[in-house]
């Protein structure tokens, strides 16, 4: 297991994670397996989606922070429900599986650290096998 530690800087925020991720595989010397990649956080989760356009990251963000609003008449007294519910929409993990020594992501893919409730440091768990 390997462990990736982050800061983020943003209350809402999503981290390109990949190049860090592909340099674990690499150094792994995995061809052919699975890439689990694991975030340890109730307010913060892992999706994967278009990595080209920075656009689609800013989208991404306004469209979740207005299904799902920062106040609310939630019951939560640490004030940070729409993280927690947030975190629950992209999920906690995905799995990428892996290709001649590399994460078999489509052209125009990228893994996504998501954070709702920063900034914060922040801790990704990678699994290899
Ligand atoms: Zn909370």
């Amino acid at each position: 297991m390997h462990t990736l530690h982050l800061q983020t800087h943003s209350t809402t925020e999503l981290v390109d994670i990949t190049r860090e991720v592909q340099s674990l595989v690499t150094g792994s010397h995995i061809q052919e397996g699975l890439c689990v990649v694991y975030v340890p956080h109730t307010t913060a989760g892992v999706t994967i989606n278009e990595a080209a356009d920075p656009s689609v990251k800013a989208d991404l963000l306004m469209e979740l922070n207005k299904i799902v609003p920062f106040q609310d008449r939630y019951q939560h007294t640490e004030g940070n429900s729409a993280a927690h519910i947030k975190a629950s929409l992209v999920g906690s993990s995905v799995t990428v599986p892996i290709s001649g020594g590399s994460l078999a992501l489509g052209t125009w893919q990228g893994i996504y650290f998501c954070e709702f409730d920063g900034p914060r440091r922040r801790q990704v768990l990678v699994r290899i096998q």
